[in-house]
């Protein structure tokens, strides 16, 4: 008779967006996270240190393939088109490198993966793939978003969608943040109640997931917009918020804890459970930052001159894309959206680079706080680069030392590292990546923002220290909670290679996982895997506007 266990071989991975062992601690001291805490102390726990930048995309697709950004080239939300002052939005079919789950199926095991990020369009996998926050989809998922569409269309009808419409995260009347905390449990409730329904269907089928993933969105989107009102500590404090406010983040986390333990339960207790994080999350201070400005402060960069574009593109686009969206509600703008021949893609990029003065541009920015980043406008790269190609690491150079010149009214720097994008990242995708890596120093523990610069107000300077009217966050403000590179890593009633190890990286979890599960997973594997692309297909139209809609919702997106 077989000794074996009935769930060895098998493995559950529950997913928290930006949860950091700095919100769980204090939560789990006070007894409001049981599970968690019980899987902590008997199992194994520790911080897993997240991409550069520390955002959902790259961060996911590192944590699904095992490779870094430079491997498998998905660096944010969106890329900036090689040789164009053009972004396109990015998709799991700009990544590199075979998914995790690729790896499970090719194995001949089946998974259940919900929620994940950055795989849309849902890859073809035994079990079932629901992708996440990203899908392309209007009033919330809908079975394009699922690799089996049918059995997608069974789970809604007993327990509606996996992900419904989400609440418009741009509002800001009164008492929206009260509605909102109490849609964030709602929404947890609905996806604990799809994952578990999930499992009972693919089991009634005979093809029980030997790997659960999970990934919840909430705890992410709870700590940009709440960690003021949690954090009695933060520059952004408003004393006057409601107990609701106060208690949403840690109500978010409690509820995630109930649903830990669920899933857990209706996967089987006695699996092997991982519960992670693709980063972590902090406060932000009061300081927003306009990299742009600074730019033009140094004079690496000249805007074109305001009399021969009274109206600059930039600003038009801006105007168009805000109008439409302040103005009417979301289905009226997507109906728009539709209509117009101008993209989500094309909005964006002028955004970002119109109003630049190219002939005389040396260094330019997207501003993005999802990757801050500088480009050199290097000749015979660039659209209309002007920087020859001998000077080039003199002229980065000197745009480096201006970054790191850069400082907070108290004299603190703005920015903590500046690199060469080849000092931190390696692989074929590297040059996907800006020029300069910038990564942002805090301000006494609490992180900057990088924003638009306001360049049609002449007194614009690059450092701005928010009014306490505008401490909430919203557009030009950044958000009140913002990522940290800081994730969390807690394994319970698995093999030792499960266990938390210190200085663990995202890239490290494929090998583990493949380990525990029986998968041969040689490293070279791996890399070979990174050198056969997928076939690279771009949004469709629509498809993008949504996406780009769904960005701005959360205030990823400017
Ligand atoms: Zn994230």
């Amino acid at each position: 008779m077989s000794t074996r266990r009935p769930n060895q071989g098998r493995l559950l991975v529950l997913g928290l967006d930006g949860a950091s062992f700095n919100v769980l601690d204090p939560l789990g001291a006070s007894g409001r996270l049981p599970h968690l805490t019980a899987w902590r102390s008997a199992g194994s726990s520790g911080a897993l240190e997240s991409t550069v930048p520390p955002m959902s995309f790259p961060a996911w697709s590192t944590f699904m393939t095992g490779l870094d950004p430079g491997q498998h080239g998905i660096f944010d939300f969106t890329e900036k088109v090689p040789g164009a002052y053009r972004v396109r939005f990015v998709n799991a079919t700009h990544r590199r490198g075979e998914s995790l789950f690729a790896r499970v199926s090719g194995a001949g095991l089946t998974s259940l993966v919900l929620g994940m990020p950055a795989t849309f369009p849902p890859e073809p996998i035994r079990g079932l793939l629901v992708s996440g926050f990203d899908s392309p989809v209007s009033a919330g998922s809908d079975s394009r978003s699922a690799s089996d569409p049918g059995l997608y269309r069974n789970l809604t009808e007993r327990v509606g969608p996996w992900m419904a419409q989400d609440l418009d995260q741009r509002a800001r009347e009164d008492g929206w943040h009260e509605r909102a905390a109490e849609g964030l449990l709602a929404r947890i409730e609905r996806k604990t109640a799809f994952a578990v329904e999930a499992l009972e269907q693919l089991e009634a089928r005979g093809s029980r997931p030997d790997v659960g993933v999970v990934v919840f969105s909430e705890s992410d989107t709870v700590c940009h917009h709440f960690w003021r009102d949690h954090d009695p500590r933060s520059p952004r404090h408003d004393p006057s918020a409601s107990l609701q406010r106060r208690d949403a983040i840690a109500s978010v986390f409690e509820r995630l804890d109930q649903a830990c333990g669920e899933i857990r339960r209706a996967f089987g207790e006695d699996a092997p459970c991982v519960v992670m994080s693709d980063h972590g999350a902090r406060g932000a201070g009061r300081h927003v930052v306009h990299l742009g400005r600074h730019l033009w402060d140094c004079g690496w960069l000249q805007r074109a001159r305001p009399r021969s574009q009274p109206l600059s593109l930039d600003r038009i686009a801006r105007g168009a894309r805000d109008g439409a969206l302040a103005l009417l509600s979301p289905r009226a703008a997507e109906k728009i959206f539709r209509r117009t021949r101008s993209t989500a893609a094309r909005l964006e990029s002028i955004a970002r680079f119109g109003g630049i003065d190219w002939g005389r541009t040396v260094a330019f920015a997207e501003e993005v706080n999802t990757q801050p980043g500088v480009w050199i406008n290097l000749r015979g790269r660039e659209a209309e680069g002007c920087v020859a190609p001998a000077d080039y690491e003199r002229v980065r150079q000197g745009v480096i030392d201006s970054l790191l010149g850069w400082k907070l009214p108290d004299g603190q720097a703005a920015i903590a590292r500046a690199r060469p994008r080849e000092e931190v990242y390696d692989g074929p995708c590297v040059e996907r990546a800006p020029d300069i890596v910038v990564e942002l120093a805090t301000d006494h523990g609490y992180g900057l923002s990088l924003v638009h610069t306001p360049w049609a107000s002449e007194d614009t300077a690059s450092i701005r220290r928010l009014d306490d009217a505008e401490l909430g966050g919203g557009r030009g403000r950044g958000m009140n909670g913002t990522h940290r590179p800081d994730g969390i890593w807690i394994a319970h009633g698995g093999a030792e290679c499960l266990d938390a190890q210190p200085g663990m990286q995202l890239r490290d979890a494929v090998p583990r996982f493949l380990e525990a599960l029986g998968i041969p997973h040689e490293l070279e594997a791996i890399e070979r895997a990174a050198h056969h692309p997928n076939a690279a297909s771009d949004y469709t139209h629509d498809e993008e506007d949504l996406v780009a809609k769904r960005l701005r919702d959360l205030g990823y997106l400017e």
